[in-house]
């Protein structure tokens, strides 16, 4: 087994990802646990790459996007959670 590059399956469906692969070609998850926060106008965002168990970036608090994506389940209920969130699915 070479290792150059560290892929760790998909978090939702086990799929082995392609080397440059974002988001998994099966169901669409993504493969790093980035910081929701994203670069905006008026903010410079964070996009910080968390542990893939991180439901809460460890740089700035705000929810990772594996926890946007379900899957992850946050250990803790929190008012830091973006208002888009409270609905229920
Ligand atoms: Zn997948
Ligand atoms: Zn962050």
């Amino acid at each position: 087994m070479s290792k150059k590059a560290e892929l760790e399956p998909c978090a939702r469906c086990s799929k082995l990802p392609h080397e440059n692969d974002v988001h998994c070609t099966d169901c669409g998850a993504p493969l790093q646990n980035r910081c929701s926060d994203e670069h905006g106008l008026l903010k410079k965002g964070c996009s910080y790459v968390n542990p893939r168990t991180a439901a809460y970036c460890g740089k700035c608090g705000e929810p990772t996007v594996f926890q946007l994506h379900g899957l992850i389940n946050p250990a803790y209920e929190t008012a830091n959670k973006p208002a888009f969130l409270w609905k229920r699915t």
